[in-house]
């Protein structure tokens, strides 16, 4: 990366392990400082990241909000302003899967997922668009995943809900050009980490995801960081609206 990164500030959401973290070191080593979210639970997996983005010599902030509550997404983003100076980019990677097939879903289930995946990439996203806008700069980087364009059985919710971000990354891209803000998705393939596990529950399964990768082997979460830098710095100015698959080659018929 050229110094154009040099003083951005980047929030991570769910930033405490698994893609979130990666992409928040990726971040750190591409020279930006960092505001890392968690859900209060995380606490002592976030304060573990946050000391190892301070051992790469960048500063790092926490501030615990659940993503899917207004109220605690308005005072996230307030403090985060406030610790930092100001937030550059802002990438919204809190996720949660629930597998469970159509006719068996739960409302709650349902709700759970959407609510997460989808309304808290808009709360947060909502809740930074006037300090982006008034400094007339920002990069908004969603991820969403392959599944909210293939899809998996049990994940017709999770699907969904990244279709959801997919959509309202497109409108959004398209509200805040004008503005100097950037807005695109990541859409990564089958990701070890805790929740990439709930794909990869026996070894035919692996195998076969493996089999049908171009490249011949699953993601690690740093995978994704290369790709979520590239989206939160200039290198990608003049890229918005768009959807990058994340994925090894997968191809799903
Ligand atoms: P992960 O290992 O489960 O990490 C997700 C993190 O988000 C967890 O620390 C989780 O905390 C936190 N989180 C959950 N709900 C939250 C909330 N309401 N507010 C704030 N933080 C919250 O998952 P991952 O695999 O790294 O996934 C990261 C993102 O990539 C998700 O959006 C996921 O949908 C997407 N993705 C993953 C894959 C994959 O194969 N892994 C593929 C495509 C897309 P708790 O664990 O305490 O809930």
């Amino acid at each position: 990366m050229d110094g154009s990164t040099k003083g951005r500030v980047a929030l991570v959401t769910g930033s405490s392990r698994g893609i979130g973290r990666a992409i928040a070191l990726g971040l750190a080593d591409a020279g930006f400082d960092l505001v890392l979210n968690d859900i209060d639970r995380q606490a002592v997996f976030l304060a573990a990241v946050k000391a190892e983005i301070e051992a790469r010599g960048r500063r790092a902030f926490v501030v615990h909000a659940d993503v899917s509550r207004k109220a605690e997404v308005t005072a996230m983003v307030t403090e985060a302003i406030a610790a930092a100076g100001h937030i550059d980019a802002v990438v919204n990677n809190a996720g949660i899967l629930i597998a469970n097939s159509v006719e068996d879903l739960e409302e709650e289930q349902w709700d759970a997922v959407l609510d997460v995946n989808a309304k808290g990439t808009f709360l947060v996203t909502q809740a930074l668009l006037p300090h982006m806008r008034a400094r007339r700069y920002g990069r908004i980087v969603n991820i969403a995943s392959i599944g909210g364009k293939h899809g998996a059985p049990l994940q017709a919710h999770y699907s969904a809900s990244k279709a959801a971000v997919m959509g309202f990354t497109r409108v959004l891209a398209q509200e805040v050009g004008a503005n100097g803000i950037t807005a695109n998705c990541l859409c990564p393939g089958i990701i070890v980490t805790d929740m990439g596990r709930t794909n990869l529950s026996d070894k035919a399964n692996v195998a076969k995801w493996v089999d049908i990768t171009a490249l011949r082997r699953l993601g690690q979460p740093e995978d994704v960081a290369g790709p979520a830098v590239f989206l939160a710095s200039d290198a990608s100015a003049f890229v918005t609206g768009q959807s990058l698959n994340v994925c090894g080659g997968i191809v799903l018929s």
